[in-house]
C-alpha cells in the first residue's frame, strides 16, 4: 500500500478512516524486511517499536484523536539520531551496543507528533563518506540498481523513501550528504539552513557545519516534516528564534519573474554532458513557468573542498575525542595494561579507516604550527565563499546547479580513492560553507538512473525554496517514479 501513497495522501487516507495507521505500519514493516537483505538500508528495523507506536496510532484514530498529519505515519530516522531504547550506533563498531537513554530532539518532536519508527538507517561511520559504502554494517545499495551505491552519507535514509518501507526519513547534511543520496536515489531532500533544526541528541560530526533534514517523495511532503522538526531549542545554541513559517501555505502561488542563479563554475569540465543536458532542461521548464534565468559566478566555488577538508576533520576529530570506551561504548579486545592502552586499543578497534584518516588530518591542521597555516587560512577562505552567495542573492532570488558531477556510481569504485569520492560533494559543499539551504529534486534519468537538481537560497528561506521545488513537481512527473524491487 505505501507505494500508491505519500506522506500527505496517507494522511489524508488516516483521517478519513480509509486504513489503520497499523495497516501502513505492517507494510512498512513487510516492506523493510524483505527489500533490506539486498539493499541493507536500515542497521535497525524496528519491528516492536513501530507496532506498539502504530497501535496507540489506531486507539487515538479511533477516537478521532489524531495529532496532526504526522500521526500514524511510517518514517525513519538515520543512526546517528539517538533514540531512547533503540540501538544508535553512528554506523561505527564503537557504538555497537549503544543504546541512547534519551531521544534526540528531533526525535522526540517527531515522535509526540505520532512518528511510527520503522527503523535506523544506515550512513557513512558517522556520517563520513558519500556513498554509504564506509559503515561498519555493510554498504547500503542503489533501489534503482543494486550494483551502485545510493549516495552518502545519509544513503539508508534516501534508500527507503525510494523503496517506500517508509514514507519520510531523516538524515543530516554536512557537506552534501541529504542532497546527494537524494539525487542518486531520485527523491527529493532538504537540507535546511545551518541551525533552523535542532541538534541535540545527534552525534556530532563538523559542529559548525551540521545541519538534520528530510527526505521524502514529494516537496509538499518535505514541507510537513520541516513544518514540525523547525525551529530554536534551549538544548542547541546554533538555533536562532528565527519564526518558523507555515510552509505549507507557502508552496503555493507562480513563479513568474523569480529569477534563477545559473552560476557558471557548476557547469564545468567533470560534470557528466548527459546530466547537464538533464538539469539544463530543467531550467529550462522552470522558464515556461514564468522564471527567468541570470547568469552568475561563484568564483571561490573551487576552493570549496580543499578547505572542507581543513575545516570539517579539525571540528571532527574534535568531536570524536570522546570516543575512548570508559563509559559507555565498545569494550576492545585483548588485555589492557593501563588507562591510555584502553584508548588506543578502543579507538584503534572502534573506528573504520575513513574515520582514521579524518582524525588523523584534523589533528594535524590543528596542531600547533599547522593551525594558522591550515585552519585559519581556511576559515578566511570559508567567509568569502560565503560573501560570493550573499552577492549573488542580490541578484537573484534562487541559484540552480547540478546535485553532483555524476549519476550513482557503482560499488567499490571510488571506496579505495578519497579525492575521487570528496569530489563527488564539489557542488554540494560551498553552501554548507555558507550555511543556506539547498533542496535536491529529481529532474531527469541517465540510463535508468536519476538526476538531481539543487536549489539554493538565502538563510532561513526554505519557504521560498520548498515552494520552487513544489511547482516544479505540479508541472512534471520525475518524482512519481519509483524502482520495480
Ligand atoms: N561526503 C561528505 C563527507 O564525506 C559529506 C558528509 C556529510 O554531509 N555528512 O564528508
Amino acid at each position: 500500500m505505501l507505494e500508491n501513497l505519500t506522506l500527505k495522501t496517507a494522511s489524508e487516507g488516516l483521517r478519513n478512516k480509509k486504513f489503520k495507521p497499523s495497516d501502513l505500519a505492517k507494510d512498512a514493516l513487510e516492506r523493510a524486511k524483505k527489500s533490506n537483505g539486498e539493499i541493507n538500508a536500515y542497521i535497525t528495523i524496528a519491528e516492536e517499536t513501530a507496532l506498539k507506536a502504530a497501535a496507540e496510532a489506531d486507539q487515538r484514530q479511533e477516537k478521532g484523536e489524531l495529532r496532526g498529519i504526522l500521526d500514524g505515519i511510517p518514517g525513519a530516522l538515520k543512526d546517528i539520531i539517538n533514540t531512547k531504547g533503540v540501538l544508535s550506533t553512528s554506523a561505527s563498531k564503537i557504538l555497537s551496543n549503544f543504546v541512547p537513554p534519551y531521544n534526540a530532539t528531533v526525535a522526540e518532536k517527531l515522535l509526540e507528533a505520532g512518528l511510527v519508527l520503522t527503523g535506523k538507517t544506515n550512513t557513512d561511520e558517522f556520517a563520513c563518506g558519500g556513498s554509504t559504502e564506509y559503515s561498519a554494517y555493510g554498504v547500503t545499495r542503489n533501489p534503482w540498481d543494486k550494483e551502485r551505491v545510493a549516495g552518502g552519507s545519509s544513503g539508508g535514509s534516501a534508500a527507503v523513501v525510494a523503496s517506500q518501507s517508509a514514507l519520510y526519513a531523516i538524515g543530516t547534511d554536512t557537506g552534501g550528504s541529504i542532497r546527494l543520496p537524494a539525487s542518486f536515489c531520485g527523491v527529493s531532500g532538504l537540507k535546511v539552513t545551518y541551525g533552523r533544526v535542532s541538534r541535540s541528541g545527534v552525534t556530532a560530526m563538523a559542529s559548525s557545519l551540521d545541519t538534520i533534514g528530510p527526505f521524502a517523495k514529494t516537496v509538499e511532503d518535505l514541507a510537513l516534516v520541516l513544518s514540525t522538526i523547525a525551529g530554536a531549542d534551549t538544548k542547541d545554541s546554533t538555533t536562532p528564534k528565527v519564526a518558523v513559517p507555515d510552509y505549507i501555505a507557502g508552496l503555493g502561488g507562480d513563479l513568474k519573474g523569480l529569477k534563477i542563479g545559473v552560476p557558471k563554475e557548476y557547469f564545468v569540465e567533470g560534470l557528466d554532458p548527459e546530466v547537464e543536458k538533464i538539469v539544463r532542461a530543467a531550467m529550462a521548464e522552470y522558464e515556461k513557468l514564468g522564471a527567468k534565468l541570470v547568469p552568475i559566478s561563484l568564483p571561490y566555488t573551487k576552493y570549496a573542498v580543499a578547505i572542507y577538508y581543513i575545516i570539517m576533520p579539525a571540528e571532527l576529530s574534535a568531536n570524536l575525542a570522546r570516543y575512548d570506551g570508559i563509559r559507555y561504548g565498545l569494550k576492545p579486545e585483548g588485555e589492557v595494561n593501563e588507562i591510555l592502552d584502553q584508548y588506543y586499543k578502543t579507538r584503534d578497534q572502534g573506528f573504520g579507516q575513513e574515520v582514521k584518516r579524518r582524525i588523523l588530518t584534523g589533528t594535524y591542521v590543528l596542531s600547533a604550527g599547522y593551525f594558522d597555516a591550515y585552519y585559519r587560512k581556511a576559515m578566511k577562505v570559508r567567509t568569502l565563499i560565503k560573501e560570493d552567495f550573499e552577492k549573488a542573492f542580490e541578484e537573484v532570488d534562487v541559484i540552480m546547479t547540478p546535485v553532483s558531477p555524476g549519476v550513482a556510481f557503482k560499488v567499490g569504485e571510488k571506496s579505495n580513492d578519497p579525492l575521487a569520492m570528496y569530489l563527488e560533494d564539489a557542488f554540494t559543499i560551498p553552501a554548507s560553507m555558507a550555511g543556506i539551504p539547498g533542496l535536491s529534486i529529481p529532474c531527469g534519468f541517465k540510463g535508468g538512473l536519476p538526476v538531481g537538481l539543487q536549489i539554493l537560497a538565502p538563510q532561513f528561506a526554505e519557504e521560498l525554496l520548498l515552494k520552487v521545488g513544489h511547482q516544479y513537481q505540479l508541472a512534471t512527473d520525475w518524482h512519481t517514479k519509483f524502482p520495480q524491487l
